[in-house]
């Protein structure tokens, strides 16, 4: 039996973080083994951001050696740059003509960078989901490794994927479902700074590459609050993310003594920030090694993003040969 498809991208638009981590890579990282993975890195997605020819190029690199430190192995998966597929941008503009403006203006996270970058509301913000939904279903993937904020994204994918057979009356597209690490919700891990969502365009990333002594810096600047005065007392926003924080790069025994010394009021944010600061820093320390490494070889990085584009190649170009012919594209020679 064939090994079910997946599909998953990070945009190249700064270092990998946390939350990439915890929200799309450890899952790449489990799936490799069984499934058939297309893991890419989205830059054509990032143009809508301008980066300049230098910052794209260096970007690509960057990721491409943190995604190869982080344990995803070319020999499993399929790693691929977005750009060096092509037929992509042809399916994206095929679904396009599908896609209505009222429901693509409806999206939640392009109402968001709408509202962050009101001098740059480009069309390529508002049809980001059909773009995100060539690349998933050009594959035909059934699984898509992603974090809590895309599972509209993703819900937009299966609303064009389903489109697209009921149009033309068949099932030429499986409509793709979201893959979470232990199989519950989707997650979303925070920034520091009190806000939701750790990103690299909300400025507030911990990232893999760093250097120690800057994640303690910012882990020690973490916004709290005067701390709890009564016991077991509702956690500040701020003081639940760094706890959920904990929760993920802590061992279970740190997390209960902290949540024991939150509920007496007898914590101490200090503590807990140094802590913390530690456990990120053992999490990330070997991965920016490797990186450092990875980031000499050019020879290597070349060869590995020819060898997934060309694998990536070679499937995108089959299911758009059969788009074609379902939509009736018919040569005259
Ligand atoms: P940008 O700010 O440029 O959009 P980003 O930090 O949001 O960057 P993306 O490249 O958009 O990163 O997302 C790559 C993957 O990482 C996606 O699967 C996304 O769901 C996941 N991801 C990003 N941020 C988080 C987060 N805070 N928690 C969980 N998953 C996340
Ligand atoms: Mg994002």
């Amino acid at each position: 039996m064939s090994k079910p498809i997946v599909v998953s991208g990070i945009r190249p638009t700064g270092n990998l973080h946390l939350g990439n981590y915890f929200g799309a890579v450890r899952s790449f990282l489990k799936m490799q083994h069984d499934y058939n993975c297309y893991f890419f890195i989205a830059d054509v997605h990032s143009l809508t951001t301008h980066p300049t020819p230098g910052n794209l190029q260096a970007g690509v690199k960057q990721v491409l050696a943190e995604y190869l430190a982080c344990g995803i192995d070319p020999e499993l998966a399929t790693i691929f740059i977005q750009s060096d597929v092509t037929e992509v941008m042809e399916l994206y503009t095929f679904l396009n003509m599908n896609a209505y403006l009222g429901e693509l203006e409806r999206t939640t996270s392009f109402k968001d960078k709408a509202r962050s970058n009101p001098e740059n509301v480009n069309a390529g913000l508002l049809t980001y989901p059909v773009l995100m939904a060539a690349d998933i279903i050009i594959h035909k993937a059934q699984f898509v490794p992603v974090g809590k904020d895309q599972e509209q994204n993703l819900e937009m994918a299966r609303k064009f994927a389903g489109r697209f057979n009921r149009m033309y009356n068949n099932e030429l597209f499986p409509l793709p479902q979201p893959f979470t690490f232990d199989g519950g919700d989707m997650i979303k891990v925070p920034g520091l700074d009190g806000s939701g969502k750790m990103g690299k365009s909300e400025g507030n990333g911990i990232f893999l590459y760093e250097d120690p002594k800057d994640i303690r810096k910012k882990v020690m600047r973490a916004v709290t609050d005067a701390g709890p005065t009564e016991p077991n007392s509702k956690k500040a926003d701020a003081v639940e993310n760094l706890f959920t924080l904990l929760k993920i790069v802590s061992t279970p025994d740190v997390v209960t003594h902290f949540e024991a010394a939150y509920n007496n009021c007898e914590i101490r944010y200090g503590d807990l920030k140094k802590q913390l600061a530690e456990d990120i820093i053992d999490f990330t320390a070997p991965i920016r090694e490797r990186i450092l490494d990875i980031l000499k070889d050019d020879v290597y990085l070349g060869k590995v993003a020819k060898r997934g584009a060309e694998k990536a190649h070679e499937s995108a170009q089959a299911t758009l040969k059969e788009v074609k012919e379902i939509i009736g594209f018919r040569r005259l020679y």
